[in-house]
């Protein structure tokens, strides 16, 4: 085991630092391999009966090793999350939320979780406008109290492995608690985060296991010790989640919310005890030959990677080769068209009226995708109208690249696709017992109208609402109802094109999930096309220029972490090059 560890380290933090680390722009021409693009990157992890993939090597090997135990995906997911926690703790955690898909492969029933974090019963909907009316920056609205929404991560959790969890509770916590109390090393990544934060320094509780006494921050590999975080992983290993909603570690987390002097919130006591994890149904729909599941409202992620499928269906894009000018053209405009409609229609379905069936119909899709011109970009996409919703557009709402995704699947079959998240880097920057605490409720819109001034924002703070999310973990089957891929990613709202372009990848160019994931990053939130700098990509904007798109070369911090059904039957499992994660199979 010390062995596989030390190599696993080795791979992963080999890298120079997470910025640099963007595929290279040599690729080699689908043509000169055949049908298949050979990026550079990594290479595929192949393995026989079970895979995990997720953000860091030390989770994933504590995932692994709940599977090698005889545990289900739902149990490595778990103990995947809780390490997670601990060693990339400035993306998600308990005192954060997320969504969950569970495939159950005796039932073929795909079972979907909503532990996405809720407002507290004291907020309204001028929490994020100042004395006059004005939304805050962002910066001023994430930081402390103000923006903490109530965690739903855990009790989803809980809330899973009560229905299809195998092996005991405690034993997920095991290697979790081991890392937290004895230490890991401090990775590159973690270390560049914590120096650009523009706030952790702020919160210097929560800064302490990460620094030095002298308050600079540790050096690449000296040991991160959380002995907090050990403790409240002991007590809700022993005790369940109920500490947590009502007892001891719920005071915590609402003095910490409360006294805090950088922006005090209104989060209490009775908020996390009512706090409720919501059953939801997949959004599903086919494309060509399969069947693409992901996530529903509150999250915009599953309905607007179905429409972009959807109207990509009627392109030429499986002839386009991945890194064309063609290829990014068709893909951006589709993009542009599902994030019109995300942006004016997609809240908490608890709160608002959303359209999704109409929103996924395929006539409707067609007649979208008929607004694509095959030369000319056709600059900003209106969003569709649909009966009783009258039309407007909004400002796109800051959402900031932090988050993790987790990919698990079984030797039985089952797997796991879970996206969570604190929101931004550190969230908002207050800790309790050891973990960061989110700042999820600066994903609601700051302003509660839409830019008539008139018209309510279906994304506004309400009391009890879930802010809307871009998380999309997803998975796919093929005609036969079989499992073929399991995918999702972080990125704040390009969270939706990195999964579509994986989709796409795999199903239409036929790329292994690793190639696939190694692709250079385009996308398109309805604005500019975005263009991964440092890759080939940068060379097709003169002439997508000439096609009239508005093209940004930018640094993309893609997440993605994925499990594709192997033709032998086993399992391939990719990770992002430009985290730190890895697959990790059982050969
Ligand atoms: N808060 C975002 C969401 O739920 C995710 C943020 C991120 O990925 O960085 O959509």
């Amino acid at each position: 085991m010390r062995l596989l560890l030390a190599a696993l380290l080795a791979t992963a933090f080999a890298l120079p630092s997470f910025a640099v680390d963007v595929p290279s722009k040599d690729y080699i021409d689908p043509e000169a391999t055949g049908a298949v693009a050979v990026l550079e990157g990594r290479d595929a992890v192949h393995s026989k009966r079970y895979m995990v993939s997720a953000a860091h090597p030390l989770a994933v090997e504590a995932g692994a090793a709940i599977l090698a135990k005889g545990g289900n995906a739902l149990d490595a997911a778990i103990a995947t999350q809780l390490a997670l926690n601990v060693v990339e703790p400035q993306s998600s955690g308990i005192g954060g939320g997320g969504f969950l898909l569970y495939y159950e492969a005796a039932t073929k029933k795909l079972h979907v979780l909503d532990g996405r974090e809720t407002a507290p019963t004291k907020a309204s909907e001028k929490l994020f406008l100042d004395a006059d009316g004005k939304p805050l920056p962002f910066l001023d609205a994430v930081k402390g109290g103000r923006s903490v929404g109530v965690p739903g991560l855990l009790l989803m959790l809980e809330t899973a492995h009560r229905n299809h969890g195998y092996l005991d509770w405690p034993t997920l916590f095991e290697q979790p608690i081991q890392l937290a109390k004895q230490g890991f090393p401090m990775s590159p990544r973690l270390r560049d985060l914590l120096i650009a934060s523009p706030y952790i320094r702020e919160f210097p509780a929560s800064l302490q296991p990460y620094a030095n006494r002298d308050g600079t921050i540790k050096q690449v590999g000296e040991t991160v010790t959380n002995a907090p975080m050990a403790k409240t992983l002991s007590t809700l290993a022993l005790k369940g989640a109920k500490p947590f909603y009502d007892g001891e570690i719920a005071a915590q987390i609402v003095d910490a919310v409360q006294d805090t002097k950088i922006n005090p919130g209104g989060l209490e006591l009775a908020d996390l005890k009512e706090y409720k994890v919501r059953v939801r149904e997949a959004v599903c729909a086919p494309y060509r030959i399969y069947t693409v599941c992901s996530m529903p409202p509150p999250s915009s992620g599953g309905v607007t990677v179905l429409q972009a499928l959807g109207v990509l269906e009627h392109l030429p894009i499986v002839e386009a080769k991945p890194l064309s000018a063609d290829a990014v053209h068709y893909y951006s405009e589709a993009s542009k068209l599902a994030y019109a409609d995300r942006n004016r229609y997609l809240a908490d379905p608890d709160f608002e009226d959303v359209p999704v069936e109409a929103m996924l119909s395929p006539y409707y899709l067609k007649e979208r995708a008929g607004l694509v011109s095959p030369e000319k970009s056709m600059g900003k996409a209106e969003a569709g109208v649909f009966t009783s919703h009258a039309p407007a557009t909004l400002p796109t709402l800051e959402e900031h690249p932090s988050t993790t995704h987790i990919s698990v699947v079984d030797a039985q079959g089952n797997a796991v696709s879970m996206t969570t998240s604190i929101e931004n880097g550190f969230g908002s920057g207050l800790s309790a017992g050891g973990f960061l605490l989110n700042n999820q409720l600066t994903d609601f819109s700051f302003n509660p109208l839409l830019e008539d001034g008139q018209t309510p924002h279906p994304n506004r703070v309400e009391p009890n609402k879930r802010p809307r999310s871009s998380m999309s973990p997803t998975m796919v089957f093929d005609k036969e109802g079989e499992l073929v891929l399991v995918v999702g990613s972080p990125g704040g709202s390009r969270i939706i094109d990195y999964v579509l372009q994986t989709l796409i990848g795999v199903l239409d160019w036929k790329l292994d999930i690793q190639q696939a994931i190694n692709l250079p990053r385009y996308l398109n939130m309805n604005g500019p096309i975005e263009l991964e700098a440092g890759t080939a990509l940068e060379a097709l904007k003169p002439e997508l220029e000439a096609r009239g798109h508005e093209v940004r070369v930018t640094e993309t911090g893609s997440g993605l972490h994925g499990i594709q059904k192997d033709a032998d039957g086993g399992w391939i499992g990719g990770a992002d090059p430009r985290r730190e994660g890895i697959a990790l199979g059982d050969r």
